[in-house]
């Protein structure tokens, strides 16, 4: 793709770059990897898997093209403000690969540094975020507890009554929190592993896993098999049927997220602002939109139709702090399926089965994990060896009665 043209580069300040094109290839009948899903962990491992361990016989087969799901649906905020240290640490390692994505790889994702701000409305809630600041510091993360008085300075536009309702007693600001293009995030992934070889076969869908006794040795297509030595999967919502061919039963299941962005509106609001009683947050977009999201529906459904409902009570939320909002328009309301997990953690690695792994369980905040989790399985499959890192994620952890709840820090719940 050609350099960004002047009028928007002209917008973007430091963001200026480049994105290099996508190498397409016709597809072989058999590779050394083959991962099924082209969203951001899929194209995430395929690139480390070339970049970190020289791995390029590789396939990624996406159903329909690449970033189609989660990953092109989000509102794009990285943070890593957890409240248990597996996932601090693994979240804070990935919030530092984002910062350094564009300098790795030349491309513009459009990261940039804003803060986040969880407001608390309650007591309890301000024990739970200064609980919160403590173990961020603890870990390394910058996140402090602030007061009204400083909430009111860094977002002016807040109503600390709440509407009266949801008093804004004070805040964590974790001021590490970022954001960045979540569709270039996609494309640079991408780019950077055809670039070393790597194949990308978009509109393939996987429609079942070949097997030999008990391992898997490739993936079923319309347009016949392929042969695989490892089978990863990374297909966000759709993991359950995917395992289902491998006889993996995941504890995981798959829910609707809604997100919504108004007209265009002067630029103002520095920060990304969310409330996790009130299970909503905002961020203004580089356009000037205000991109709002919320808590994922309760009842399970692939559904990604936008629901009327659900713009409502995202609505009526996030007008409760921030009062301005009510004389905007909405602009788009989309959705997308999320594979959330019984402890709200992710699950990454080896399932029981040989030669099929998963990374799954992103949820709704699985986007500012997509580098560390693409550079940790990536590292596996090399190995044959589970990083550190991510080995408190492991699917077997819930055999071991080693479950990761952190539902708190899920903030859209
Ligand atoms: C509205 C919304 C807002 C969000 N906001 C944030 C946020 O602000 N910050 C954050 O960190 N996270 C956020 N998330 C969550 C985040 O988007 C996801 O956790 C992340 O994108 C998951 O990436 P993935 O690669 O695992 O899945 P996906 O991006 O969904 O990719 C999976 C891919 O697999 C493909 N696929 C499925 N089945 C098959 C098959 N059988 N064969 C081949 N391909 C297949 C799909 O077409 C899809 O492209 C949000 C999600 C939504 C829906």
């Amino acid at each position: 793709m050609a350099a960004l043209n002047g009028e928007v580069a002209a917008g973007l300040g430091e963001h200026v770059g480049s994105l290099q094109p996508i190498a397409w290839h016709e597809a072989r009948s058999s590779y050394d990897v083959v991962i099924v899903g082209g969203g951001g962990h899929g194209l995430a491992t395929a690139y480390y898997l070339a970049t970190r361990h020289g791995i390029t016989n590789v396939a990624v087969l996406e159903a329909d093209y690449i970033a189609s799901g989660n990953t092109g649906r989000n509102t794009t905020i990285i943070r890593a403000n957890y409240g248990i240290p597996e996932a601090i640490r693994f979240y804070h390692h990935s919030l530092k690969l984002y910062e350094a994505l564009e300098s790795e790889t030349g491309a513009a994702i459009f990261h940039r540094r804003k803060g986040i701000l969880w407001l608390a409305h309650t007591e309890m809630a301000m024990r739970t975020e200064r609980g919160r600041c403590l173990m961020n510091q603890a870990l390394g993360v910058e996140t402090e507890l602030i007061g009204p008085a400083e909430v009111r300075r860094l977002v002016p536009q807040i109503d600390l009554t709440g509407s009266g309702r949801y008093p804004v007693l004070g805040a964590s600001h974790h001021l590490e929190g970022a954001t960045a293009r979540h569709d270039r995030v996609a494309w640079t992934f991408a780019a950077g592993a055809t670039e070393r070889g790597v194949h990308i076969l978009q509109h393939r869908p996987v429609t079942g896993l070949l097997r030999d006794g008990g391992r898997v040795v490739g993936v079923e297509t319309a347009a016949g098999p392929i042969q695989a030595g490892i089978v990863l999967s990374a297909v966000g919502g759709r993991v359950t049927e995917l395992a289902a061919h491998a006889g993996v039963r995941l504890p995981v299941r798959t829910h609707p997220l809604h997100a919504f962005v108004t007209n265009d509106f002067a630029q103002g609001l520095e920060k990304i602002v969310a409330s996790t009683e009130l299970a909503c947050y905002v961020s203004q977009t580089e356009r000037g939109q205000m991109l709002i999201g919320a808590e994922f529906d309760s009842q399970p459904s692939y559904s990604r139709l936008s629901s009327f409902d659900a713009l409502r009570s995202y609505a009526y939320k996030i007008t409760r702090i921030l009062p301005f909002l009510r004389d905007m328009r909405i602009l788009r309301t989309w959705a997308g399926s999320c594979d959330i997990s019984v402890d709200f953690s992710p699950i990454m690695g080896f399932t029981g089965v040989d030669g099929f792994l998963v990374t799954t369980g992103w949820g709704t905040w699985g986007f500012e994990a997509i580098p560390a989790g693409g550079e940790a399985m990536a590292e596996l499959i090399a190995t044959g060896r589970t990083p550190n890192l991510i080995a408190p994620f492991a699917l077997d952890r819930f055999r071991q009665d080693l479950a990761l709840a952190d539902q708190g820090s899920a903030g859209t719940r």
